[in-house]
Formats: C-alpha cells, sequence, structure tokens
C-alpha cells in the first residue's frame, strides 16, 4: 500500500506519519520526489480500510493498493525517472564532466572485459575517451564459467584502473564478486553486479548499505520482475542509486550467445523509475552484432549503453570475439552521436 502525502507536509508531520504505521507493526519505505512525498507499507495490509485513513489523515493525498511486490523500485511510488549523477574527474585539460543516467542522455560505458596491464587499460581508456565515452569499464575480479580461465587482476586491476582514471578523467566502473571484496571498492565509481550474481541477496544488502550507483545486470535466467526485486533490496536496505543493465539472457538459440532482451527495456521504465542500460557485447557475444543492436538500444528508449573494447581482441583475455576495436568503437560512437541528435538525446 502506497500513501502519496500532500504537497508542502513537514518533515515533523511525514516523521509522525512514518512512525504511527511502524507502531501498527509494518515497515515502511519513504520516497521524497520533487513534487510528492511517497511512504510504502510492507507489510500484510489487507486489514487497513484504505478510504477511511485517507478521509481522517490530513497530511494524505490518496492512497493505493500495489499488487506488485516491488514497492520502492515501482513507477506507482515514484513517478518522476531516477536521475543518478557520476561526478566525473579533472582531465588535463583541468574540466569535470559529470554524467547522468536517466536524464535525457544517453552515456556510453566502454572498455575492455578484463584489466589485463598497465599498458592495454591505460591504451584502451584513452582511446574510447577521445572517441566520446563517458565512463571506463574493466573486470579485476572476473567470474569465469571455468575456474581454470583467467579471473582478474583482482587488487592490482582496480589500482590501474584508478591510473586509467587520473590519464582520462573517466569515471570507473567494475564488478564486485562477493561483500568480503567491497572495502577495494570504496573508490571505484560505479559499482557492477554480474549477471551471476543478481540474486546474491548477501551482496546486494551489503551493496545496499553503500552511498555510491550500483549497475546491476539481469541474471542469465532471470525474469524482468526478478530484476526488480533485486534492485528492490539494494534499495530497501538505504541505497537508491541503481542503474538496471539487461544483458540477454538464455534462450535455446544457439547462434548467439544470449537473447538480447530489448521488450524489458520498455517494461522496466514503464514499471519502475530506474534508469535502464544495455550491454549488447554479452548480450549477443558477436563482435558484428554489436554496432546494429546499439542504434536498436537508442532507438528503443534505453538510458545508455555498456560496450566491451580492447585495443588487440584477438589477444584479449576473455571475451575478445565479442569486442569492438577502438576504430570499430570510435566508428560506433560516431553513429550514435548523429543518432542521438534525432531522439533528443545526448551521447
Ligand atoms: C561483465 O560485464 O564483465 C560481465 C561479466 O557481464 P555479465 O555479468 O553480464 O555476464
Ligand atoms: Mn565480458
Amino acid at each position: 500500500m502506497v500513501f502519496i502525502l500532500k504537497e508542502g507536509v513537514c518533515k515533523e508531520e511525514v516523521d509522525n506519519f512514518v512512525k504511527m504505521w511502524e507502531d501498527r507493526g509494518f515497515s515502511t519505505i519513504l520516497s521524497v520526489g520533487t513534487e510528492h512525498t511517497a511512504v510504502c507499507l510492507i507489510g500484510n495490509t489487507a486489514p487497513i480500510d484504505l478510504p477511511h485513513e485517507v478521509e481522517t489523515n490530513k497530511i494524505v493525498d490518496y492512497g493505493k493498493r500495489v499488487t506488485e511486490q516491488y514497492k520502492a523500485v515501482s513507477r506507482t511510488v515514484h513517478t518522476d525517472n531516477t536521475v543518478i549523477r557520476i561526478t566525473g574527474y579533472d582531465t588535463a585539460e583541468g574540466r569535470t564532466e559529470d554524467v547522468l543516467f536517466g536524464d535525457g542522455m544517453f552515456p556510453v560505458i566502454a572498455g575492455p572485459c578484463s584489466v589485463e596491464s598497465e599498458e592495454q587499460i591505460i591504451e584502451v581508456a584513452k582511446a574510447i575517451k577521445k572517441s566520446g565515452a563517458r565512463l571506463l569499464r574493466g573486470g579485476a575480479f572476473k567470474p569465469r564459467t571455468s575456474p581454470y580461465s583467467f579471473q582478474g587482476l583482482k587488487e592490482d586491476g582496480l589500482e590501474l584502473l584508478f591510473q586509467a582514471r587520473k590519464v582520462t578523467g573517466l569515471p570507473i566502473v567494475s564488478e564486485v564478486m562477493n561483500q568480503t571484496q567491497l572495502p577495494l571498492f570504496e573508490d571505484v565509481d560505479v559499482i557492477q553486479i554480474g549477471a551471476r550474481n543478481m540474486q546474491n541477496f548477501d551482496l546486494l544488502r551489503e551493496v545496499g548499505k553503500m552511498k555510491k550507483p550500483v549497475l546491476l545486470k539481469r541474471g542469465l535466467a532471470n525474469s524482468i520482475e526478478e530484476l526488480l526485486m533485486s534492485a528492490e533490496y539494494i534499495m530497501s536496505a538505504g541505497n537508491d542509486q541503481i542503474i538496471l543493465c539487461e544483458r540477454g539472457i538464455r534462450t535455446f538459440e544457439t547462434m548467439t550467445r544470449n537473447t538480447l532482451d530489448l521488450s524489458a527495456v520498455v517494461l522496466l521504465k514503464q514499471k519502475s523509475h530506474l534508469p535502464v542500460i544495455v550491454d549488447p557485447s554479452h548480450g549477443t557475444g558477436i563482435r558484428s552484432l554489436v554496432a546494429p543492436l546499439s542504434r536498436a538500444i537508442l532507438a528503443v528508449g534505453a538510458d545508455g549503453l555498456m560496450v566491451e573494447v580492447h585495443n588487440d581482441p584477438a589477444k584479449a583475455l576473455s571475451d575478445g570475439g565479442q569486442s569492438l576495436d577502438p576504430v570499430q568503437f570510435d566508428e560506433l560512437m560516431k553513429d550514435m552521436k548523429k543518432r542521438s541528435v534525432m531522439e533528443g538525446k545526448q551521447v
């Protein structure tokens, strides 16, 4: 159940209202938007006489029963788009550029699947920056299907990302695999929860306690609703800075690595106020599909794109077959910039 409070109610009235419900045994989620304040009740709301509660409480504008299990991430509760701002860093020219997800921009996150060496990450970071990427991605801890595959450079990989950030000013995105690693991620700008960890609820709760943007990828075999429920875990622990990422799901199809579900973008944006981006690299696993699908991703209304780029894909230690080289990425970015103008978005 959600109560939308009247405009202009003061903090003390809101606090008293929340306390009244908590005293009656409900958990609450408070959402303070630009125009409306919403209070969601979690618990058995069936016995509540909704019209009576609305009529008798002078600070309540209206109330609504919410059937979805996800409440905090639902658009019913929070009608405005949530905007995630990632603060840029000083570049050599001394400029800082903030990146916004969910505010009519179409930022592109790019970089290698794995951080492999200083030379590799600095070279890729400089190249993607020049082409117009807004954030640098790179895996330091790698969840690999085989225990014998390259597992990432771990702490050293994070250090190399910090160096690349210093050189280019690009904020960094990297994947955390479990909560014991979180102290190492204090200085990472966006924490990625990978597909394989989408329902690692202990990890979700811990990143929920952090004051840092989280990029939450859809699991390989998870429904749209399950993705929203995972986001709900993070938000109910206190962190509302969540970017959802569609990255393809397992189907019977074998010609692609995954089936990229673009209908999920539209549905997620209808159901939730959170920004939604798409990763066509893992979504298809095929380099030649990345640019055509990026065009579709922009057209379908996503809030951004994440693409794997390697300076020498043939020698990549992971996911070389789906990675663009810097020249291909530059062509993609030129195309995205041109098309984004028609879509009224800024790449
Ligand atoms: C990645 O982005 O590096 C990654 C491993 O992706 P996913 O979790 O979507 O498989
Ligand atoms: Mn990868």
